[in-house]
């Protein structure tokens, strides 16, 4: 049987296949496969697949338009929690400790990272 790999997110839950991954670049949904924990729920595609997405993207000219990635918030006791996907943290080159600023754009919740002073 083969070993399942454990969650590097929250290091709980186990990353079971998933093919139905949706991201979404300028209105059209993409479905990627990849691996999802079975605990946080947070998702992993890997950099081939990645790399299929952005060619289609590039292909349909909608390549560098706004990439908007589908997360569910959790609850925890004081409040709601947000996880930044890895692959948008590490595009971003998030350390993890940075200040954000939060504004309520009608619906929309922008998330602007503030520069390190
Ligand atoms: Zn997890």
């Amino acid at each position: 049987m083969a070993r399942k790999r454990k969650c590097p997110v929250c290091e709980i839950g186990d990353l079971l296949k998933a093919d139905d991954i949706i991201s979404e670049i300028d209105g059209l949904l993409f479905v990627e496969k990849g691996e999802r924990c079975d605990n946080c729920a947070e998702e992993f595609i890997p950099e081939e697949e990645g790399k299929r997405i952005i060619k289609v993207a590039k292909r349909l000219n909608i390549w560098g338009k706004p990439l908007r990635l589908h997360r569910k918030l959790c609850k925890s006791g004081r409040g709601t929690i947000l996880r930044i996907p890895a692959d948008l943290e590490r595009a971003l080159g998030l350390q993890g400790n940075e200040k954000v600023a939060l504004s309520k754009v009608g619906k929309k919740i922008l998330i602007e990272i503030e520069p390190s002073s």
